[in-house]
């Protein structure tokens, strides 16, 4: 009697586990985390690895890639570590082919890389400077999307997400050509949703604020200038890595999974839009 009592208990407990395991765990997936062995795409490496997925890392140098994998390897987490600038077709190949010889498949990816070449009055921005753009922070992410799209659809479905950012709602002063490639990433996400949708892939995107990286670094380094921007925040501090990590996270798990064709504003409040 006493037995069946702890059986009984051990199995409601081990469903209770599941069921809340069950929607926000990533257990069995395989996720290409771009531009991911620093910042944003390291954190969301992080948050989706201690979700249970195998994470795939890369950026363009090994030494970068490298130190990563261990730092990630210590955190107990599944990872593949390899190469790749999103802007160069070879490497776009060659992640998304290591990934499936070495993990099997692919069900989510995040769009992480970006560039920005250039400060100034937009006038004064060169044809150059619109390629590299265009090229790395739109194109990429397109053709990254457009080369995973059937691995995904092999596992059945799978999700996409995108990292735009604020200045992708509202143009940052000096920030002309990145905030245009940003806001493309959201009409981006819109374009590809209903259609990826017929095969159960949901395509979503987070628009992060000021976050603490070394991309962001011209903006917090100067007190004064914190200040000034703090005066916009209504929760009072610059964001972290972990606190976009965490979203991107959420938006690939079945938690999301009624969620696509959206962007997640994740700025402490900087108000931009209704
Ligand atoms: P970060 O900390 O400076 O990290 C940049 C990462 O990108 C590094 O791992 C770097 O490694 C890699 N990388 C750079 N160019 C690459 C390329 N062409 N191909 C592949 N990897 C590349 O930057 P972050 O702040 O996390 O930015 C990540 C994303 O968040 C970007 O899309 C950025 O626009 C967006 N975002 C950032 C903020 C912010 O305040 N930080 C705000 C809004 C949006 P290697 O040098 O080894 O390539």
């Amino acid at each position: 009697m006493l037995r069946s009592f702890a059986k009984g208990l051990l199995t409601s407990s081990v469903a209770a586990a599941r069921r809340t395991m069950s929607h926000s765990s990533l257990s069995g997936k395989v996720a290409i985390v771009t531009a991911s062995t620093d910042g944003i795409g390291l954190a969301a490496a992080q948050a989706l690895g201690k979700r249970g997925a195998h994470v795939v890392v890369s950026s363009r140098k090994q030494a970068n890639v490298d130190k990563a994998v261990s730092l990630l390897r210590s955190e107990h987490i599944q990872v593949t570590g390899t190469t790749c600038n999103v802007g160069n077709r070879e490497d776009r190949e060659k992640l998304v082919n290591l990934t499936v010889k070495e993990c099997g498949g692919i069900d989510i990816l995040v769009s992480n890389a970006a560039v920005n070449p250039f400060f100034g009055n937009i006038l004064e921005s060169t044809e150059a400077v619109w390629d590299k753009i265009l090229d790395v922070n739109v194109k990429a992410s397109f053709l990254l999307t457009k080369l995973i799209v059937p691995h995904m659809e092999k596992r059945g479905g799978g999700s996409v997400v995108f990292v735009s950012s604020i200045a992708g709602y509202q143009p940052m002063q000096a920030l002309g050509p990145y905030s245009v490639s940003k806001t493309a990433l959201l009409g981006l996400t819109r374009a590809l949703a209903p259609d990826l949708a017929n095969s159960n892939i949901r395509v979503n995107c987070v628009a992060p604020g000021i976050i603490k990286t070394r991309f962001s670094s011209a903006l917090w380094q100067s007190e004064d200038l914190v200040d000034e921007l703090k005066k916009q925040l209504s929760i009072k501090r610059l964001g972290e890595p972990e606190e976009i990590g965490g979203v991107i996270a959420f938006l690939c798990s079945d938690d999301a999974s009624y969620i696509t064709g959206e962007t997640v504003m994740v700025t402490g409040g900087i108000s931009c839009r209704l």
